[in-house]
């Protein structure tokens, strides 16, 4: 049996067929042109949907999940008005897709798709307890407590981008000063590179500077990745997760990152909860929140047929 993943992103939508092992079978990424508003970009998503399907026969095809930018209701299926979506207000998204398709549709903060794709088929080894960060020109979360995800009272669980760090730090663009996201985002380092160089250079570049020695360079990103530790701290002191999985662009520094952030969660959090948490780098890529998106169409699945058993038995 298959299940279709789909990653809705502000800038490309990720459709994949995936099969129960977490393997890609097919998949096809289009530019999102949100800019088109959102039935512009509803069609393009089925368009993908009948790419990666087509050949395979309707019964081997289970549903289909989308991992969307939040905020987003996941129990009626509706994105609600995401900053990365410009026009997009109260969009019906799964009844859509589903009217569309003729699939079974779920819908998913895209953080939560990645952290469950993670789970399952990447670096989280099927832990029961798991926080995933994703750290680009945001960040965010999806967490994952006595095996199920944290959604929270109106979904917004896991929005650590505007965890506050710093009391007094920079301001954020949410209003508020010290935001995880003011300063450890890539849009916040590349920012910083710019008042303290006086030019342009994005994450990955002061992340290149650094490693060939630039001590600016080094010095901007140990601050940006301290404060990010910080938020860990807090994070791990909530949910003693067993992992921490760290993906998005900015992870791609790599060593330089894990190591500032290991170090600071060894010496700040509880030992009970630090000592035992592994910090690791995202392993699926780019590919967690179709693959998740597609895990969660499966267990929505299941879920449904063991309701329907309970039901008959009853
Ligand atoms: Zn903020």
């Amino acid at each position: 049996m298959y299940h279709v993943g789909v990653d809705l992103g502000g800038t490309k939508i990720l459709t994949g067929l995936i099969d129960e092992d977490g393997r890609i079978e097919k998949y096809v990424r289009r530019d999102t042109n949100a800019y088109e508003g959102p039935n512009a970009v509803v069609a393009r998503i089925v368009e993908t949907v009948k790419e990666v399907t087509t050949g395979v026969a309707r019964g081997h095809i289970g549903g289909i999940g989308i991992g969307s930018p939040g905020p987003l209701d996941s129990h009626t299926g509706v994105v609600l008005s995401p900053p990365n979506l410009p026009g997009w207000k109260n969009v019906p998204l799964k009844a859509i897709v589903e009217e569309r398709t003729q699939l079974h549709t779920v819908l998913e903060n895209d953080a939560n798709a990645a952290a469950i794709g993670e789970n399952y088929f990447g670096a989280g080894n099927n832990s029961t307890d798991l926080v995933y960060v994703t750290v680009s020109t945001g960040i965010g979360a999806g967490i994952i407590v006595n095996g199920s995800l944290m959604r929270g009272k109106t979904g917004s669980a896991g929005e650590i981008g505007h965890m506050i760090v710093d009391a007094h730090g920079r301001q954020c663009i949410c209003g508020n000063r010290g935001c995880l996201e003011a300063l450890s985002s890539g849009t916040s380092i590349a920012k910083i590179a710019r008042e303290q160089f006086g030019e342009e250079h994005d994450a990955a570049e002061v992340a290149d500077m650094a490693k060939n020695g630039d001590e600016l360079a080094k010095r901007i990103l140990d601050e940006s990745f301290g404060y990010l530790g910080l938020g860990l701290v807090n994070i791990i002191h909530i949910f003693n997760p067993s992992v921490v999985v760290i993906g998005g662009g900015v992870s791609k520094v790599g060593k330089p990152m894990f190591d500032v952030l290991t170090q600071v969660v060894r010496n700040r959090a509880f030992p009970t909860s630090g000592e035992i948490v592994e910090i690791k780098p995202a392993e699926l890529g780019g590919m967690s929140g179709m693959i998740g998106s597609a895990v969660l169409a499966r267990l929505h699945r299941s879920e449904n047929q063991q309701q329907r058993l309970h039901r008959q038995q009853v």
